[in-house]
Order: C-alpha cells, then structure tokens, then sequence
C-alpha cells in the first residue's frame, strides 16, 4: 500500500463492484442516496432539476443507466471544465424533478409547497439487501478511509497517522438518521461537525474491519488487519528493545556510582582500612568497569546478591566521606 488516497480508492473499488447488479429492489435505494448525497435542486430552462456532481464517473453513469431502465427517463453525464479541489475531474448530470419525487426526496405539504425528506425512516421495507446498498452507495458517495502508513525502516508509523474511517454529510436530520441505522446495525459509529458538515466516524481499526466486511470490501479488511498485525509486532519489538537499552543504561549507571565511591575511598585512604571482601569487590568493580552483577558473580564465585550488598557498602561509605568533607568545610 503506498498512500492514503489509493487505499480510498481501492475501498470503492471494491465495493463498486459488489454493487454492479443490483435487484429490482435495491435501485431506488441506490438512486436515493446517490441524489441524497451529490443532488442538489437547480434551476434549468425547463425548470427545477436536480444536479448530481462527483468525481465519480462510474457511480454517476451507473445512476443514469439505472434511471434509464427503471423510469425510461435519458440523462446525460458532462465533465465539468472546473476542476475539483483535488484537482480531479468533475462529472455531473442532471435528473427530472418528478424522479426525485418518485424517490420520495421531495415532497409537497398540504400547502402545496416543497419539502425535502430528511430521513431514511421506512425506507428499505426490512430488506437486509436494501439497507446494506444503501449504506454501500453512501460511502461510494461521501466517505472515505485511512490506515496508517508504516515506513520502510524499522519504526513506528509516522506521527497522526491513524485508523479512521468517515462519512460527510450536509444534511444535519439526515446524517443523524444515517447514524440511527448504523448503531442500529451494531456499528459504533460517532457523529461530530466539521464546519458546515456533519461526520460520522469510526476509529477503532477492528470496528473498521467489521464495517468494511459489512461493506463486502474483503480485500480492504485484510489490509487493515495487516497493518494491525505488523503495527502491534512493530510496537512489541520496540517495546522489548526500550526495556533492554533502559536496562544496560542503568547497569552502567551503577557501576560508574560504584566506581566513583571507590576511587572516592581510595583517594581519601578508607580503601585499605577497609574488610578483604570489600577491598576484593573493589578490585573486581574496577577492573570489570561494564561486567553486571550476574558477571561479577559468575567471576567471583559469590552469589548476585553478595556482590550488590558489598558494592552498595562501599557506595554508603562513600557517602559519609563527602558528608564528613561538607562537615569540616
Ligand atoms: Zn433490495
């Protein structure tokens, strides 16, 4: 996997061609969200239509094919001169209005006036494959996904790179509905704002690989579980290795008190005052300045714990050296 952009992409790849036949029933769900997510109403010279736009040809071709087939109703898709943002190509198309009420995006109140429908609620009639289209065309539409990336050596993934996966909407009422049916379905989806936008959102890589499986997008949910798998190896052997490092340093640390205590006693002459066990310690430490405890033992032939208690004698001893100094002083 070599970016972000291309691991979105194959994702919708992926579940483009899960949804290339649709049944009977799942077309005008397809169509709603679809124009739920990228329509929005505009006027033409006959009139009030609807204006889908997207960066994706394949979704907007198949909406019109679709409108053809069910409603026998042509529209064409025109690439825009504009560019996008991300500076990728604009496609859009527009659809007659009446095939927006059809699809129950609008309707008139009793005072005859226009109203947009908000809500998914009695939408799918309790078709499983309605609903798992439905939430499909939506993150065609308006979501997107990203893993981290690890680099080539042996390090952590760079930093703020996480596991996220998201949804944007404009529609406040409709969002929330969106959310409703995701939790509804077990998915821990959270809802926040982004300006003028709401977000629905997963972090949780192992709730990511379960939308996704949800979603029929196999290939992506390995993916991510791979990263899963070599970021938590990664994690681990840098964990071991802190620990040893952490350990040596203060091995070394040690010795070097215990080094300086003693050139400290031998300078002030105490060492030769000293018992033969601690005067041997001494000796040993000194020349075996980086050897650990367990070394110094194996040495010796005194146990690990004889050899710390003497070393730590002799620190202590030290001590009363350099406070004695202050004393005087
Ligand atoms: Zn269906």
């Amino acid at each position: 996997m070599t970016n972000q952009l291309t691991f979105s992409r194959q994702t919708k790849n992926e579940i483009y061609k899960s949804i290339n036949h649709l049944k009977n029933c799942c077309v005008d769900v397809f169509l709603y969200a679809v124009f739920k997510t990228l329509g929005s109403l505009t006027f033409t010279n006959k009139g009030l239509a609807l204006a889908v736009s997207t960066e994706n040809n394949d979704l907007l071709n198949l909406a019109c094919k679709l409108v053809k087939q069910q409603y026998g109703k042509t529209c064409k898709v025109q690439s825009e001169n504009t560019n996008s943002f991300s500076g990728n190509v604009i496609f859009n198309a527009k659809f007659d209005l009446d095939l927006v009420e059809k699809l129950k995006l609008i309707h008139y109140d009793e005072q005859g006036l226009l109203q947009i429908v908000n809500t998914t609620n009695n939408f799918f009639d309790d078709n499983e494959c309605c609903r798992k289209i439905f939430l499909k065309t939506l993150f065609l539409c308006c979501g997107s996904i990203t893993v981290p990336v690890m680099s080539e050596d042996f390090t952590e993934s760079k930093k703020g790179q996480r596991y996220h996966m998201e949804m944007v909407f404009s529609d406040q009422t409709f969002a929330q509905s969106v959310l409703e049916l995701l939790n509804w379905l077990g998915f821990d989806f959270k809802m926040t704002k982004r300006k003028s936008h709401v977000v629905l959102y997963l972090k949780k890589p192992e709730n990511i690989a379960d939308f996704l499986v949800y979603l029929n997008a196999m290939k992506s949910k390995l993916e991510i579980e791979n990263v899963m798998i070599e970021r938590n190896l990664r994690n681990v052997a840098n964990r071991q290795s802190n620990c040893i490092n952490a350990n040596i340093d203060k091995a070394l640390l040690a010795s070097n008190k215990q080094i300086e205590a003693i050139n400290l006693l031998q300078k002030a002459g105490k060492l030769a005052l000293l018992s033969v066990q601690l005067r041997d310690v001494a000796r040993l430490r000194l020349n075996h300045p980086e050897a650990t405890l367990e070394e110094l033992a194996q040495i010796t032939g005194i146990s690990k714990s004889g050899i710390r208690h003497r070393l730590d004698r002799l620190v202590e001893l030290s001590k009363d050296i350099t406070q004695g100094e202050t004393h005087e002083s």
